[in-house]
């Protein structure tokens, strides 16, 4: 299971984006290349946290949470404001 994201190509105040999940299919014998099955949407949230230099983290949210997986453990934190 992987998730396409073409992060490289959002803007850099990204805060929402689409995407497809697929899951990688064992490849026949006599065939070539990889292949994935479209398994579903998700929609990736960026995380709501400020980091130190005062920038907005680049990371994808934790599903269901505001922040990522780093910034889930710092405490105090300061998160960016709903637009
Ligand atoms: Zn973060």
């Amino acid at each position: 299971m992987g998730v396409f994201a073409k992060a490289g190509e959002l803007p850099s105040n990204w805060f929402i984006f689409k995407t497809a999940r697929y899951a990688k299919r064992e490849t026949d014998s006599g065939r070539t290349g990889v292949h994935y099955d479209f398994v579903e949407e998700a929609l990736i949230s960026r995380c709501r946290a400020i980091t130190l230099k005062g920038g907005w983290c680049k990371n994808e949210a934790v599903p269901d949470q505001k922040v990522c997986k780093t910034h889930a453990r710092a405490a105090n934190l300061e998160l960016k404001p709903d637009a």
